[in-house]
């Protein structure tokens, strides 16, 4: 999978991607999630978190 891509402009913060899927996203200390350095993008949870985001802020 490519790697995934959050559009700070639309994340609420929610929290929920890194949840999800923590080995690939966290929160940045501006309040939006952000993709993990050097992260597994081999990882299927990438997809639940494309999936489940509220707003539709993940994309790849
Ligand atoms: S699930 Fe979506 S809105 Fe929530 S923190 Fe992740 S990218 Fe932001």
């Amino acid at each position: 999978m490519a790697k995934p891509v959050v559009d700070k402009d639309l994340c609420v913060g929610c929290g929920l991607c890194t949840q999800v899927c923590s080995d690939v996203f966290e929160m940045g200390s501006d309040g939006a999630a952000k993709v993990v350095a050097g992260a597994d993008l081999d990882d299927d949870c990438i997809q639940d978190a494309i999936d489940q985001c509220p707003v539709g802020a993940i994309s790849n």
